[in-house]
């Protein structure tokens, strides 16, 4: 038996209830299930920090964010995308707070706004710095309201099921049972977030395995630019917890370990008329992380069990503002890091952030395989283009998420209730291979966690914040040998009931697949670009590369890698500088 919805969410976060909510209220008639693998409020949204961008202030115009962005993606974003998504975001933002979000204010009761990298004007709405928990709260208890949205927590999908070039539905396992299930639909929206987790140190939760990027890889629907990888030049160096912007926003220094402010020997891009803005720390991440690289080549880091390091200082703030504007990360680096930032230096290292690229879709959100869509961090309409500007992805999650939830209901309403009979039976085999799975016993077989580990290193050294030829071809020949292995990984646990060896497994067949994308799409752009930087190209090239790559996967399961022309509608390609 197959459980039937109009339209199945994949993914509980900001993207995927924001979609589900689009969906119920374009059409109450639609019944609308969202999927997702842990309980909704423990999506990653929840640990966003720092804020969501959009235009409040009466000194600030769509135009300047648009621009910011633009230029803050060196060009490589799709200008339609940008411009919708500046002019959509402020009304998403009040509707939030319409429906609970505590924004934090000013005395006079105006919604505050902050500072954020890259951005010229202080654009950046917040609920203290726990910006991601009030927003997915606000977003859940909201769906909530609405009897259509049924919940399957706890639920992993497995694969996306297609025929004749259309996506109907998911195959599923309940976690808690080990039940497999396949649940049809007239459209399907992925919203799985991204896949930090393919890397050694990442401020990403476990669960971003890039699952979803990979389920529409092995669907037929390409992916786009999968060569930018945003690095956070603030994690903690163990942990990879982020230490949100906003700390530096709220005039937190960088110091490299003789105390000094490095940054003031980097290009980084950013005069700036405004003051409060003068301030270095602000400049963008991938700048951010690139003159962290330096310091440790000229000696000037520390060196730690965890790697090199540079200290954040936040000392100067005092306990006041601290408490105030930055608790959670107080919290955070006491918990952590057993430090005080009050009192004392908090150590930090560059950790990936945030995917650029994820899955194609255009700016309604569908992607190239017929009622597939996708929004969020896994998609790329593209707004963010080669670096994203801090702030621009919550807003992307709520104003991508309503437009493809908006284009999906609008599609499953044109069609009956019925799925094809071939449907069925492929949720059938998938269920048969995953008890396969589970029942197969491997004679000296290869471990999970230890293909895992050595892919995560293979990353890093292949495609981190440098890259080149050499190191992008080794690492390419490092996962061929890890996809053989991987063939003869098998699973110890047989039993049925939260099998979290089964979804280790599964999880890391799909950041194999992820990971392999985004080395072949590196390798190919001859070019450096935002956060792609190739010492052995280290120019932006865009007479060849001022496009987007498009990685698909071949019927003999290699990837082949082309080129979509970039959107540009009204900001020419122009020089990479901020606040001018
Ligand atoms: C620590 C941190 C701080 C951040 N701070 C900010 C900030 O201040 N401002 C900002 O704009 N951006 C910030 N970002 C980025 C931003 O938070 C994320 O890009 C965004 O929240 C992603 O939302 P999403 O809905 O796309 O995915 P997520 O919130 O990651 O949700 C993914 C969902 O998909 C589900 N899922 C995944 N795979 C499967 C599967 N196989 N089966 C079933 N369900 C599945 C998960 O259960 C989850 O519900 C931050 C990111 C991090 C990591």
């Amino acid at each position: 038996m197959a459980d039937y919805h109009d339209v199945v969410v994949v993914g509980g976060g900001g993207a995927g209830l924001r979609a589900a909510i689009a969906v119920a209220e374009t059409n109450p008639a639609l019944r609308v299930a969202v999927i997702s693998k842990v309980y909704p409020m423990r999506s990653h949204t929840v640990s966003a920090e720092g804020g969501a961008a959009a235009v409040a202030a009466p000194d600030d115009t769509l135009d300047e964010h648009a621009y910011d962005t633009v230029s803050g993606s060196d060009w490589l974003c799709d200008q339609d995308a940008v411009e919708a998504f500046v002019a959509e975001a402020p009304r998403e933002l009040l509707r939030l707070e319409h429906w609970g979000c505590p924004w934090s204010r000013q005395p006079d009761g105006k919604i505050a706004v902050r500072a954020f990298g890259g951005m010229k004007k202080k654009r950046t709405w917040f609920a203290a710095d726990r910006t991601g928990f009030h927003l997915l709260h606000t977003l859940f208890q909201t769906a909530l309201s609405y009897s259509d949205i049924v919940r399957y927590d706890e639920w992993y999908v497995t694969k996306i099921l297609v025929d004749d070039g259309r996506a109907y539905g998911v195959v599923a396992i309940e976690l808690a049972t080990g039940r497999i299930e396949t649940i049809t639909a007239n459209a399907v929206i992925l919203c799985t977030g991204g896949c930090g987790r393919v890397f050694p140190f990442t401020t990403n939760a476990n669960i971003k395995t890039g699952d979803g990027m990979a389920l529409a890889y092995r669907a037929g629907a390409p992916l786009k630019d999968m060569e930018f990888v945003q690095y956070h030049p603030t994690g903690l160096p163990f942990t990879g917890i982020l230490i949100t912007e906003a700390a530096r926003a709220e005039g937190g220094w960088l110091l490299n370990k003789d105390g000094y402010r490095y940054l003031q020997d980097y290009d980084l891009g950013t005069p700036t008329p405004e003051p409060v803005l003068r301030n270095m720390e602000l400049g963008p991440r991938d700048r951010l992380s690139q003159a962290f690289v330096h310091e440790m080549e000229k000696g000037n880091t520390i060196d730690t069990p965890y790697g090199p390091i540079v200290n954040l200082d936040l000392r100067h703030l005092g306990a006041k503002l601290i408490d105030l504007k930055l608790p959670f990360v107080r919290e955070l680096c006491s918990k952590y890091q057993n430090i005080d930032p009050v009192t004392e230096l908090v150590p930090v290292r560059p950790v990936v952030h945030y995917m650029m690229g994820g899955v194609h879709t255009d700016i309604r959100g569908a992607t190239p395989l017929e009622g597939l869509y996708a929004a969020g961090e896994v998609a790329c309409v593209s707004i963010n283009g080669a670096n994203r500007l801090g702030s621009n992805s919550l807003p992307e999650c709520l104003v991508f998420g309503n437009r493809a939830g908006r284009a999906a209901a609008v599609f499953a309403a044109r069609y009956h209730r019925e799925v094809p009979s071939s449907i069925v039976a492929q949720g059938r085999d998938e269920a048969r291979r995953l008890a396969a799975e589970l029942g197969r016993r491997v004679e000296g077989h290869q471990r999970i966690a230890d293909i895992r580990t050595e892919m995560q290193a293979t990353m890093e050294n292949g495609a981190g914040i440098y890259r080149d030829g050499d190191s992008l071809t080794k690492a390419a020949h490092e996962l061929a040998e890890l996809r053989l292995r991987f063939r003869h990984a098998g699973i110890d646990d047989h039993s049925t009931n939260f099998n979290t060896e089964l979804i280790a497994w599964l999880e890391l067949g799909f950041m194999l697949d992820v990971a392999e994308c985004i080395i072949d799409s590196a390798a190919l752009r001859e070019e450096s670009r935002g956060a792609h930087q190739r010492t052995d190209f280290p120019a932006r090239d865009d007479e060849r590369f001022l496009a987007h790559s498009l990685v698909r996967r071949q019927p003999d399961g290699s990837s082949r890698v082309g080129y979509l022309p970039v959107t540009i509608t009204r900001w020419p390609p122009g020089e990479r500088i901020y606040g001018r």
